[in-house]
């Protein structure tokens, strides 16, 4: 099969794959890449290491694919500075990775601390965002919230809360949509600041992931961000103008299939509500883009309620679809851009 890109005007969700390097224990036991991508075509292709050499590759097409050399620093600029642009300005936006564990998700949502330019989106978008801050004019004042939860087993975790593993409750109202009740949120002044709420947010999910083994990748974790900016250069009759953007940054949790992890009891039901989850977003993404949809299926899973603000309207999405090079990942990494392709 082969699959040519849809393209629409004003599109507000992109899908961008990225393939990563082999790493150093897959160049030593011999593997070579499977998974290539060209990214002056846009095309990503697989070559089935089961298939006879005369089969052709798979070949997938994309807004943008990263070949294993891209840098963060580039895959930042491209995927997420324009992102994290427009929630400056007062729009929401959210950013996915998505992918079979081991993939590159958590490498490429956060990257490593040291050195710096290994660092991922996350701390690149709080960069971003505290330039902006110094940069404001007299009169104009940012305030910046950050809080850090988790979904696991359609529960949701605060994971800036004292006692992470308490189960926090989805609620709705008219005048500021879903919301998580008594979801922790700091104020945070600098890059610094926020880095350091991460940082403590991600140690709790690590405690969790020790108590019931690779946790971590079990469930979908949302850091989100929100930016005040309140305007008061206006003229006495127009008054203060106050704008608010919402920024969501999204590791989601190992899309890898349940047949093939041979899962029973609570892996099974971690798998089956994962699975739930995952096809919601897929379905929601893919009716937003079709754009002819009278009803987008927020309601099906917790990921999209609570996303349901961010996704569609004026936001902007961009999903990034993580896949390993090996050929032992082909049936995983081909499940993996079948599901990008639908949400493009
Ligand atoms: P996931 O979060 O999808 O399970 P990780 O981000 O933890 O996967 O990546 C698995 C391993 O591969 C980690 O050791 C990570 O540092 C490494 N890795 C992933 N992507 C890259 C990349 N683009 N460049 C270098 N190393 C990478
Ligand atoms: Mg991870």
């Amino acid at each position: 099969e082969d699959f040519v890109p849809k393209k629409k005007e004003g599109e507000c969700v992109k899908v961008v794959v990225r393939v990563r390097p082999l790493s150093r224990k897959e160049i030593q036991d011999g593997h070579d890449e499977a998974t290539k991508a060209d990214e002056d075509s846009g095309r990503i292709t697989c070559q089935n290491p089961k298939a006879d050499a005369d089969e052709p590759p798979k070949t997938f097409t994309f807004d943008a694919v990263f070949a294993p050399t891209i840098t963060q620093r580039k895959l930042y600029d491209v995927c997420s500075a324009p992102v994290v642009a427009s929630v400056l300005e007062g729009f929401n936006g959210t950013i996915f990775a998505y992918g079979q564990t081991g993939a590159g998700k958590t490498f490429t949502m956060e990257g490593v601390q040291d050195p710096p330019e290994l660092r991922g989106i996350i701390p690149n978008a709080f960069q971003q965002i505290f330039d902006r801050v110094a940069l404001a004019a007299e009169g104009v004042q940012f305030l910046v919230r950050a809080s850090y939860l988790e979904i696991y087993n359609e529960e949701v975790r605060d994971l800036l809360a004292k006692d992470p593993k308490n189960r926090l409750d989805l609620k709705e109202n008219v005048d500021s949509g879903v919301y998580v009740k008594d979801l922790t949120s700091f104020i945070v002044k600098s890059s610094h600041e926020i880095d350091q709420v991460m940082q403590a947010g991600k140690k709790n999910r690590s405690v969790g992931a020790t108590a019931m083994n690779a946790g971590s990748s079990r469930s979908h974790a949302i850091f989100t961000i929100i930016v005040e900016c309140c305007d008061s250069t206006g003229t006495v009759r127009t008054g203060e103008h106050i704008t608010v953007g919402k920024l969501n940054l999204v590791d989601l949790a190992g899309s890898e299939r349940q047949s093939k992890t041979q899962a029973t009891g609570d892996r099974l039901k971690e798998a089956t509500k994962i699975n739930l989850s995952l096809s919601a977003l897929g379905n929601v993404i893919s009716a937003l883009v079709d754009g002819k949809s009278q009803h987008i299926p927020y309601r099906d899973s917790k990921l999209t309620r609570l996303l349901q603000d961010s996704l569609g309207g004026n936001t902007k999405t961009v999903m990034c679809a993580n896949c390993g090079p090996a050929g032992y990942n082909y049936d995983e990494t081909v499940s993996t851009l079948r599901y990008a392709n639908r949400a493009k």
